[in-house]
Formats: C-alpha cells, sequence, structure tokens
C-alpha cells in the first residue's frame, strides 16, 4: 500500500502505530475502507484488534500514523468530532447505560448526529421487536437484544463509518445470523461497516475483505474469495505453514 491515504476512500489508515505504555499494540498499520463495504478484522486474543477500533474512535492517540476520513486528516481530533463526522463506535461489551430504557439508550446516540435516514422510527423498522419493548431498562434485554440497541443507538448518530468491536461474542449463533442481517441492511442504506470478529469463518461468510492481525501487525489480508480458509486460520493463530527446506 502507498504511504499516502487512498483519496477516495472513507477511511483511509497509514503507518498507524500504537503503544500501551512500553508494549507496542500496532506496529505501521494501514487499511482502507470504501463506501458500501463490510470489512472485518480478525486475530486472536491480544492481536490489537480493539487497540485499533479505539485508536480509530479517538479513545487512544497513535504514536504514528493517519487515520483520514472521506479525504480529512482527523489524526488528531476528539472522539466527539468523529462521531460528528460520521465515524461512530459500537463499543465491546454493548455499554448500554444500566439505567436508562431500550428508547432511552436509543436516543442517547442523536446527542451529535448528522442529518440522514436514521432515526427512532428507521431504527424501530430495522429491529421490529423494540417497539414493544422500549420502556424497558436495558438490563432486562438478552445479549443479542442489548448487542442490536447498541447499534441502533450508533446508527442514531446517523455515521457513514460503523465501527463494531467483537459483533459475535457471547452470542448465540441464531442471533448473530439476524444482527448480520440487519447489518446487511445498514450497509444498503450507504453506511460502511468497519468490524471486529473472531470467529474467522463467521468473517470470511460476510465480509468484502478481511485483515488479519498477529501481534499487531497484519499478516493476510484479501477479499475472502482470494483466501483459503486454512491460510487465513494458520494467520489467525501464527502458525507458519512455508514448507520446511531438506
Ligand atoms: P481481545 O480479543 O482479547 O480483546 P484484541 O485483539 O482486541 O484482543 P487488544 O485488546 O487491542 O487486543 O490488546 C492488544 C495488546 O495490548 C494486548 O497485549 C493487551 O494485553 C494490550 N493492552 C490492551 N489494552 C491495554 C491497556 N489499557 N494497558 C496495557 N496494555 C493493554
Amino acid at each position: 500500500m502507498s504511504a499516502e491515504p487512498t483519496q477516495d476512500a472513507l477511511l483511509s489508515v497509514r503507518g498507524l502505530a500504537v503503544r500501551h505504555g512500553q508494549l507496542q499494540a500496532l506496529h505501521d498499520f494501514d487499511l482502507d475502507v470504501r463506501e458500501g463495504e463490510k470489512v472485518a478484522v480478525i486475530g486472536a486474543n491480544g492481536a490489537g484488534k480493539s487497540t485499533l477500533l479505539r485508536t480509530l474512535a479517538g479513545v487512544l492517540k497513535p504514536v504514528a500514523g493517519t487515520i483520514s476520513l472521506a479525504g480529512t486528516d482527523v489524526t488528531g481530533t476528539p472522539t466527539h468530532s468523529r462521531v460528528e463526522q460520521g465515524m461512530v463506535m459500537v463499543p465491546e461489551g454493548r455499554r448500554l447505560f444500566p439505567s436508562l430504557t431500550l428508547e432511552e439508550n436509543l436516543l442517547s446516540g442523536a446527542y451529535r448526529r448528522r442529518p440522514g435516514r436514521w432515526d427512532l422510527a428507521a431504527v424501530y423498522e430495522l429491529f421490529d421487536w423494540m417497539p414493544d419493548r422500549r420502556d424497558q431498562a436495558s438490563t432486562q434485554l438478552s445479549g443479542g437484544q442489548q448487542q442490536a440497541v447498541a447499534i441502533g443507538r450508533a446508527l442514531m448518530a446517523n455515521p457513514r463509518l460503523l465501527l463494531i468491536d467483537e459483533l459475535s461474542l457471547g452470542l448465540a449463533p441464531v442471533v448473530v445470523q439476524r444482527i448480520y442481517q440487519a447489518l446487511d441492511e445498514i450497509v444498503r442504506s450507504g453506511c460502511a461497516v468497519l468490524l471486529v470478529e473472531q470467529d474467522v469463518s463467521q468473517a470470511m461468510a460476510v465480509a468484502d475483505h478481511v485483515h488479519c492481525l498477529l501481534e499487531g501487525r497484519t499478516v493476510l489480508s484479501g477479499r475472502p474469495s482470494e483466501l483459503a480458509l486454512p491460510d487465513v486460520e494458520a494467520a489467525y493463530f501464527g502458525i507458519d505453514t512455508t514448507p520446511k527446506a531438506g
């Protein structure tokens, strides 16, 4: 990849490096996400996936590299201005407000909204079980329902790019399927998605592009149709598959 951001990409990341004290969690990381794309970042525990998403969202500051959103360098900007420019994160563990109802949680996402098609009615249309539960405390919802509310809350800001951490963690396969169906709908509405997924087969099935991280470095990247599952699994676990000499 060139050292320059890709001009027509929605998100263009170049040479990103992030440290947690002594530990370098991301090294020279490059990534492009285009409009209408679903890109999955995969990798084992500790590979640096959450560090990447939190840096993109502006929670962590990189020690090197640039983050460009629709051609604008946002590397030094605070989280709220990235939300205003359309980059919104669904954090790991959903992080709903426990004392608020489902609807209040959704409305909390509209605080810095951009103009666009997503509002309460549109989120209720996407997740049609929600209106009946709008007054329930978020703590009374199942894990899958909470994940849907977390996504709905992010949509309320009318993102151009959704960053979703650990989308399927702890959810039953059927629930994961439903969430991915909703994501397809979201992408059709014109929003791109960058997601962290621990399940390699799932990532290969749903993403337009997959990036595999190992110890903070990209070890494999490409379209699922160009990648063989055994190679991706080997990259995921850091297994060297090159034939031994002799
Ligand atoms: P997981 O799937 O377990 O969440 P991950 O791929 O998201 O893993 P990160 O959470 O980004 O990985 O962690 C990358 C590395 O940085 C790990 O070695 C982790 O221990 C370390 N790390 C993450 N957050 C911090 C922190 N706040 N302080 C110190 N080290 C951290």
